[in-house]
């Protein structure tokens, strides 16, 4: 009797092609007008039904943090199995999740491949504590001092992926249903990795979505958006998404801020200062943050203390004074400490209250501009691999 062999892996010729099923589209990230577009476009609900049935799903997602739509309790079986063939409602994979002795956590959220995300949530900041989130996977920028300046930019982040930050550390920190009082997560700050105002329609998106009353309901004056300088973007910041401001000034002078904050080239103090003060929505009660990271021997003696106070009088303003974060192969030390606090000294004299920001995370690299996405060391792996493969 002559063998058999059976080849699992080809499939003979007469056997049955089955298609492929097409993906599901992702409910989880989108706003409530492309939420609406959804239902309509896949014949989920018809037209004049789609405003109420997206509401429905809002709450679902943004209220109670649903992940599958069977849940949705007071939507019809029927209906929910229509959604069901045609959406997920799904996160992404959460690659890495650490937590710091001072109870700083970082997770580390991959949407893509080679889309690695740093997200980290820092307790006791702002109301009660802050997330602090991406908005680029890299920067095009390169602050000499920062981290994430040392790698290239490799994408922006949609909306989809910066809500699903919040979404992660939301499930993590147990914060569903959205709680009105008490919470954990009360505040967002873009000082996560990239520069927020070269991605705004993403970020502007995102912020729609996160401070909606009936989602997750971070209002808009507790978000802050931090960015380096974007002196065209900042009008617009303002009108869209009315979120708190914050300026990496770093240093006083153009000559010096040239070399820590290379985009001050194009956009020199003089027009830095003049947009600030045209922001809109500034008050005492709406101020901006003024970020300033503390260098030894760079930007910290007293008379750049003196210096910071003159060039931003009559802003509506706070400074964070940055203790400095080295990472390997920074080029700069962080000033001494008594520095630091005769520099504060002088600063509150001037009426700015405590402004040095405590270093958090640091046993887990999670402090800012410690941030610098795994995904490049992914890519310098598969680089090495097709290297070897071509010999
Ligand atoms: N790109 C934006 C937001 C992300 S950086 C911006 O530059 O504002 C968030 C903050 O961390 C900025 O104020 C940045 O200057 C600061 N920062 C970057 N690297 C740092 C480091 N090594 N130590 C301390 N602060 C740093
Ligand atoms: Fe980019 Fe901000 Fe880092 Fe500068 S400080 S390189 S703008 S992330």
């Amino acid at each position: 009797m002559p063998s058999l062999t059976l080849d699992l892996l080809r499939p003979s010729p007469s056997a049955p092609v089955r298609p492929a099923a097409p993906a599901r589209l992702n409910l989880a990230g989108l706003t409530r007008e492309e939420l609406r577009t959804a239902l309509v476009e896949t014949g989920a609900a018809p037209a004049d039904k789609a405003k109420i049935r997206a509401g429905q799903l809002w709450r679902w997602i943004h209220h109670y943090g649903a992940t599958d739509v069977s849940a949705m309790s007071d939507i019809s079986k029927e209906m929910r199995a229509v959604l069901g063939e045609r959406f997920v409602v799904a996160r992404p994979e959460v690659v890495e999740r650490q937590i710091s002795k001072d109870g700083t956590r970082k997770w580390l959220i991959r949407t893509a491949p080679g889309i690695e995300i740093e997200t980290v949530y820092i307790p006791d900041v702002g109301r009660a504590g802050a997330l602090c989130v991406s908005s680029q996977v890299g920067c095009t920028l390169n602050c000499s001092f920062c981290h994430t300046g040392t790698q290239p930019l490799v994408r922006n982040l949609t909306a989809a992926e910066i809500v699903a930050q919040v979404q992660v550390a939301r499930d993590d920190l147990g914060e569903w249903p959205s709680p009105k009082e008490d919470r954990r997560l009360s505040n967002i700050v873009f000082m996560g990795m990239g520069e927020p105002l070269y991605n705004l329609d993403n970020v502007a998106a995102a912020i729609d979505i996160i401070s909606d009353n009936e989602g997750i309901a971070i209002s808009r004056r507790r978000i802050t958006v931090s960015t380096s300088g974007v002196v065209p973007e900042l009008k617009r910041l303002g009108e869209e998404t009315q979120a708190m401001l914050a300026i990496s000034l770093h240093a006083t002078r153009d000559e010096l801020r040239d070399t820590l904050v290379p985009i001050n080239r194009r956009y020199p103090l003089q027009q830095l200062m003049a947009a600030i003060r045209a922001y809109p929505g500034l008050s005492n009660a709406r101020r901006v943050t003024f970020e300033y990271v503390m260098l030894k021997g760079v930007n910290d003696s007293p008379a750049d203390a003196r210096a910071l106070i003159k060039l931003i009088a009559g802003i509506p303003a706070k400074i964070n004074l940055i203790p400095f974060n080295p990472w390997p192969g920074s080029a700069y030390e962080c000033s001494s400490w008594s520095a630091i606090e005769a520099f504060a000294a002088i600063l509150n004299r001037a009426g700015y209250a405590s402004p040095i920001r405590t270093p958090r995370g640091r046993d887990i690299l999670a402090a800012c501009g410690q941030l610098k996405s795994e995904s490049e060391k992914v890519r310098a792996s598969v680089r090495r691999r097709l290297e070897l493969a071509q010999g």
